[in-house]
């Protein structure tokens, strides 16, 4: 849904957009973070057999939260891939911000999947980054505390976390108090910002920035991996904070200009359509788009966008319980400790890691696709779920024809994509949402600083659809 709605309002046109292929990178990959033991029973798992694998089913966490579904493997593949792609595509300096809005899987652990995360796509970027940067630092705006990633960097000052999350009352996961700060050669380079119900903009703006700038001001990283789930946005099935895009969009559009090359992650997010909607937007700050409509562009998914069919949200009409004056002592502490920290590892002379390998076939997949992507034909079956319906644009019998669609789509789903439809109905039914669509693993990447001929024409091409869609 979100790739379509940022189909929709032509903002394919302004990025290049990659579809790498699952099978770039291995089961090797994944044990650069993943134990062996894990990664192989999650290839052989399936619904028919998890019966038969109890005691392994229990030591991996699976079930209950993290279902097992058809499909799985390829699932993680699929986010993993993504966002390895993004890590590359920095590192080899072709794009300075690089999106993968199928990652974000914050929870995972090394031998154990948590809260629908079942491989941990940023940390292994966050590994591919670390040969080519000194420093990174993660920023976490799920309302979930990002306790996969603070874990596996929990020892070391070559990563900085910092997590904004809602903490007590047995809030999932439970971890990321703010005395939490990271151990060993990693002391202090783990930031927990506790929050209460009901943040909103103007409070969680405020203290995000504070904090990040004191990050950039002590730490000093040479890269950015911001992980930007949804579910911190107001009316969110499982949040409580009341964030609306403009609030959320604002950390975004922080760090944008703080110039460092980003990596922007998915996450967390249980009211679909608001998912959408924020990354739609987000990815429009990314490219320095000008404002967007905020009527919902006429497309498949337009009926999902029921009732308002805009794009921003109300804030509801809920109480902030974060006080400013706890929030600003919280803050305070979080400083003295950015403050004391000694100087952070630079990497000098150590040994690098190959890149990632990239087959020649691959690489021409990888090819950017410039805005064309739904029109070349390859052999993702997901494909058949995302081909433009755009001759219905305009018609009368838009919306008959788009409730055809979406039914057709769904038929699709269950024939040729049992992976979607797998994870649709036993994730989705555990917490009886919309409907959704994980398919899609495209990755977007905007480099300002390498404005072709190419680009050019493709900016006088998007001139003519925004022009179209504004009509
Ligand atoms: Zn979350």
């Amino acid at each position: 849904m979100a790739h379509e709605l940022i189909k929709a309002y032509g903002l394919l046109n302004k990025m290049q957009v990659f579809r790498p292929k699952i099978e770039q990178f291995g089961v090797s990959d994944l044990q650069k973070f993943h134990s062996e033991e894990y990664i192989q029973f999650l290839k052989i798992v399936t619904p028919d057999t998890q019966d038969q694998y109890k005691r392994q089913m229990t030591s991996f966490n699976l079930g209950q939260d993290s279902p097992v579904f058809i499909g799985l493997f390829d699932y993680c593949k699929i986010a993993v891939t993504g966002t390895l792609e993004a890590a590359t595509q920095l590192n080899l300096g072709k794009s300075e911000i690089a999106i993968n809005w199928a990652g974000g899987l914050h929870h995972a652990k090394s031998s154990e999947a948590s809260g629908f995360c079942y491989v941990n796509d940023i940390v292994l970027g966050i590994l591919e980054l670390l040969k080519y940067h000194d420093r990174v630092l993660y920023i976490d705006i799920d309302i979930h505390h990002g306790d996969g990633v603070e874990e596996a960097f929990y020892t070391t000052d070559r990563v900085m976390t910092c997590s904004f999350h809602k903490y007590g009352d047995g809030f999932f996961p439970g971890t990321g108090n703010i005395k939490d700060i990271g151990c060993k050669k990693g002391k202090g380079y783990s930031v927990n910002f506790p929050l209460d119900d009901g943040i909103d903009d103007e409070a969680y703006v405020t203290i995000f920035k504070k904090t990040i700038q004191a990050i950039m001001k002590y730490y000093q990283p040479n890269v950015i991996v911001m992980q930007c789930g949804a579910d911190s946005l107001s009316g969110d099935r499982l949040g409580c904070f009341n964030l609306t895009l403009k609030g959320h969009g604002e950390c975004i559009k922080f760090v944008k200009s703080l110039n460092k090359p980003l990596l922007i992650l998915g996450g967390g997010g249980y009211t679909i359509k608001n998912v959408s909607r924020c990354w739609a937007y987000e990815t429009s700050l990314l490219i320095d788009e000008t404002e967007l409509p905020n009527e919902i562009p006429k497309h498949n998914f337009y009926n999902y966008y029921t009732p308002t069919y805009k794009l921003h949200l109300k804030p509801l009409d809920i109480q902030n319980k974060n006080d400013s004056v706890v929030l600003e002592k919280k803050f305070e502490e979080i400083y003295v400790n950015l403050k004391n920290l000694v100087s952070p590892s630079s990497n000098g002379k150590r040994f690098r890691p190959p890149n990632l390998p990239l087959k020649k076939s691959e690489q021409e997949t990888n090819e950017p696709l410039n805005g064309k992507s739904d029109l070349r034909s390859n052999n993702m079956e997901s494909n058949s779920q995302i081909k433009p319906f755009n001759e219905f644009y305009g018609s009368s019998n838009y919306n008959q024809k788009n409730k055809l669609w979406l039914q057709n789509s769904s038929e699709n789903v269950v024939k040729k994509n049992q992976l979607t439809s797998s994870l649709n109905n036993q994730i989705l039914n555990s917490f009886n949402m919309d409907n959704q669509n994980n398919s899609n693993n495209n990755i977007y990447t905007n480099n300002n600083n390498r404005k072709t001929e190419l680009q050019s024409n493709i900016e006088t091409d998007l001139s003519q659809t925004m022009k179209k869609l504004r009509k």
